[in-house]
């Protein structure tokens, strides 16, 4: 007889991953290694280390190591708000009148509002571990300076961030629960670094852009004795953190009985969407199972469907190094209009190379349709999603219509990956109908692509 689904799946404690695990151990073509933009050869973990944490650093560059322990320190951590539910939307299903079993993995739970806390409390444990004074990072849209500022704390560790400069204004809550966790907030560029001098010079008036904020905390880093530069997004060190969205995901989800059809995860950087998959696309790769996987971007900053596959620099300041990665080119800032997030010019390289071998599809979605799943979703859910979440809530309920055309009843599951409540402006806009499209042309990516390096 079939168990009855509740609504929410709970995994016991000891259920918790022990293990993060790394997909590029199980792919037979690896991502291109990152180079040097000096030597233009692999960087190699000496090279890394003035920037990085040292075993952070190794973890970047380890294609083989299939898992690696989480140290008891991150995992006491996570247990406070790990693990996380695994939620069967039945009244998504029952007011789209699908036969599809929809699931969602709730990464919300917790005061950063999203999956960033499992990567930043284990770039934070290393940066102690390695005796550091603190950390510097950029933030965008500010989840990620909220998560570090928070894993810091607990660690006592200093934290500087530099905050995309419209996000500082359009955003002060988020900036003073930064401060509230005793993080040192900058509005990007700043004149506090060379490079800010220097962006600010050539762009009087600029209110910033991911790019320019990691140059400038880059900078901060490498000019501070005792300080590195962490990154909440895009690395492959932090897809492996992020890959206990996925582990407890798939054993949720074997406690029922219940095998996943389709795994849909939005994607700016690539980090939510890498953890979630990449337990899943292990067992494609040691040929254990078949999925349909699908990432899900704005149209507004499609990397994935619209970029190219080429290395280019991750930082506008190109201090970082080289990746091979769908990009749009770094100097790509998207349309003022947009409200979403995900808007990093590039993609991981893990998951553009998953892209590249066709393990995975990828689609763009406009935002204001974005915003009507996500009502949709909210007013009977109950949870008030994250405008990014909702990239893939758009995408689910898609395919969910879909099963009731065919009366298909798929299992479909996708990364929740946080809530909304600081993205409030965003659906003021909406709701007052004042929320437009905007998809950058072929003319405007070709000049972007025009300053991708001749590698
Ligand atoms: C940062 C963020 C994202 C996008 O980042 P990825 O690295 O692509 O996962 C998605 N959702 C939320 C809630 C975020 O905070």
């Amino acid at each position: 007889m079939e168990k009855t689904i509740p609504y929410k799946i709970y995994l016991e404690e000891s259920e918790m991953p022990q293990q993060w695990y790394n997909v590029r151990a199980d792919m037979k073509k690896k991502p291109a290694p990152i180079l040097n933009p000096a030597t233009l050869k692999p960087v190699t973990v000496e090279e890394l280390e003035p920037i990085f944490c040292t075993e952070l650093a190794k973890q970047e560059l380890d294609d083989t190591t299939p898992y690696f322990d989480i140290p008891e320190e991150i995992r006491s951590f996570y247990r406070m708000y790990r693990p996380s539910p695994l939620v069967r939307a039945y009244c998504l299903e029952k007011k789209l009148d699908t036969p599809a079993h929809i699931y969602y993995k709730f990464e919300g739970n917790n005061t950063s509002g999203s999956h960033k806390l499992n990567s930043a409390i284990a770039q934070a444990y290393y940066a102690k571990k390695q005796g550091l004074k603190g950390v510097t990072t950029e933030t965008g849209a500010g989840q990620w300076g909220t998560a570090l500022s928070m894993a810091c704390s607990y660690f006592d560790l200093d934290c500087q961030v530099y905050m995309v400069k419209c996000s500082y204004e359009q955003k002060p809550f988020r900036r003073e629960v930064m401060r509230t966790y005793g993080a040192k907030v900058t509005p990007s560029p700043s004149m506090t670094t060379e490079i800010g001098k220097k962006i600010n010079a050539e762009f009087p008036g600029t209110t910033g852009s991911l790019g320019c904020a990691i140059s400038e905390a880059v900078e901060a880093a490498t000019t501070q004795e005792g300080y590195r530069y962490v990154l909440g997004s895009v690395l492959s060190q932090v897809l492996l953190h992020q890959s206990v969205i996925g582990l407890e995901a798939i054993s949720a989800l074997k406690k029922y009985d219940v095998k996943a059809d389709i795994v849909i995860g939005c994607a700016g950087g690539g980090s939510n969407l890498g953890g979630l998959i990449s337990p899943f696309v292990g067992e494609i790769l040691r040929g254990e199972n078949e999925y349909k996987i699908i990432a899900v971007e704005p149209a507004s900053c499609p990397s994935l469907t619209r970029g190219k596959y080429a290395y280019d620099f991750c930082d506008t300041g190109k201090v970082c190094p080289l990746a091979k990665m769908y990009t749009l080119g770094s100097g790509f800032i998207p349309s003022a209009n947009h409200a979403g997030g995900l808007r990093y010019h590039g993609m991981s390289s893990v998951v553009s190379e998953l892209y590249d071998q066709g393990l995975l599809e990828a689609r763009s979605v406009e935002q204001t349709s974005v915003f009507e799943a996500a009502q949709q979703f909210a007013r009977v859910e109950g949870i008030l999603p994250a405008p990014e979440s909702s990239h893939a809530i758009k995408v689910a309920i898609d395919e969910a219509l879909k099963c009731k055309e065919t009366g298909e009843e798929k299992n479909i599951v996708f990364g929740l990956t946080g809530t909304g409540y600081f993205d409030m402006v965003a659906y003021q806009k909406f709701n007052d109908g004042e929320m437009g499209d905007y998809i950058p042309t072929d003319e405007e990516l070709e000049k972007s692509f025009a300053s991708l390096p001749n590698v």
